[in-house]
């Protein structure tokens, strides 16, 4: 037998591929065998048929949260994750190195998901205290051990984590960044993820201190000193600029940053974020309004952008960004056999922002089906 598992007939759509129409997949060994318009069933030990449906690489989110507060999704990571396609995804620095060794722990022993990592500037991480943000206490920040954690753990740990805001940091100025920016080079010059909303100042003064290849995340929030400054009409220069330069703009949901209003300025002005992810938490998994990646993905469908450019941000352009290219994220030969089938689905669905506000969308993405490093992860039950 050639093949372990062959899906035929579905309509593949893996833009970063070239591949667009209906195809078979043949897999073997974990990995992608073949890809053509058809393929022979008699050569695979089991077929499965994708007959109207979608098939992309499986989902990349490269902004979660498994271990937010030292559990949160956790253990669920797996079970949030095989449900909605998505079979890679990056913790984005829950942990600082005080307690990433717990990250790392339950990753390597609990959950299958491929999993990689921002390290929080903040020795404690994310903890969600009443009492103030990470690095609202300046003494948590941990440049040193941040760097080393890093440095000791290449396959997991791929960059620096700030969240800027109010609360969060220990000033209001462009310090937090410059020390983010310098603990990524300490790191091997790795990139710097940094959390945006409601910024105590200007978005350009911030970006100022990025390179390219860092990483904006909540693009789209509707709080102060966004992506259209204090007016939020129209797209500031300055983001325009970095993002050709390189910068990359993720959307990052979550619950409180994800503004339909400013989702729609802003691609009406032409501007997509470049990766799409969810921020992810149990509460906005179990209680919305993100539930997962494929509903963020619908919500941008909604607004105008094309499947290629939603399916593109949330499969090869984190995957590149996570290290990965050529291996996850695309359904070339050699790669992971990564899969994720999907239910186009027409009706009136009632989604809802960060703020509030509520669309009624006439398409949501449903994942039927997940195939991870070439095995049936997970199929949605008979409706
Ligand atoms: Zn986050």
């Amino acid at each position: 037998m050639k093949y372990d598992l062959l899906l035929t007939g579905g309509e593949v759509i893996d833009p970063s591929a070239g591949l667009r129409g209906v195809m078979d997949i043949g897999i073997a060994g974990g990995k992608i065998a073949a890809i053509a318009p058809s393929l022979p069933a008699n050569e695979a030990r089991r077929t499965i048929s994708a007959k109207g449906r979608l098939v992309t690489p499986g989902l990349v989110d490269i902004h979660a949260h498994v271990f937010v507060n030292a559990h949160d999704m956790g253990i669920h990571t797996d079970q949030c994750c095989r449900t909605s396609g998505v079979t890679t995804l990056c913790d984005a620095g829950s942990t600082g190195s005080s307690n990433f060794a717990g990250l790392r722990h339950m990753l390597d022993h609990e959950v299958r998901t491929r999993v990689r990592a921002f390290v929080n500037l903040s020795a404690i991480g994310i903890t969600g205290t009443s009492r103030g943000g990470e690095l609202s206490h300046f003494p948590y920040a941990d440049p040193e051990g941040c760097a080393r954690i890093i440095l000791e753990n290449p396959d997991l740990a791929i960059g620096v984590k700030l969240r800027y805001g109010p609360g969060l940091v220990w000033e209001y100025s462009t310090e937090p960044v410059k020390l983010a920016r310098k603990t990524a080079e300490m790191a091997g010059g790795v990139p710097m993820m940094m959390h945006i909303t409601d910024s105590p100042i200007p978005l350009p003064d911030l970006i100022e201190h990025m390179k390219p290849g860092d990483i904006v995340t909540h693009c789209y929030h509707g709080r102060a000193h966004g992506i259209m400054g204090q007016e939020k009409q129209f797209l500031l220069k300055e983001v325009v600029e970095a993002q050709k330069a390189g910068i990359i703009f993720d959307c990052a949901h979550g619950r409180s940053h994800f503004n339909f209003r400013m989702i729609e300025r802003a691609l009406d002005q032409g501007f997509l974020p470049d990766t799409i992810s969810t921020d992810l938490t149990m509460t906005s998994a179990t209680r919305g309004p993100v539930w997962d990646l494929p509903t963020t993905m619908s919500k941008l469908l909604h607004f105008g952008m094309s499947l290629d450019d939603v399916i593109r941000r949330a499969t090869s352009a984190p995957a590149k960004i996570m290290g990965y290219e050529g291996t996850v994220g695309t359904l070339k030969p050699g790669a992971n056999a990564d899969i994720s089938v999907f239910e186009l689905r027409d009706g009136n669905f009632e989604m809802r922002d960060s703020d509030g506000d509520t669309i009624i969308a006439k398409r949501r993405l449903l994942a039927q089906l997940t195939v991870k490093e070439g095995r049936v992860w997970y199929e949605r039950p008979a409706e």
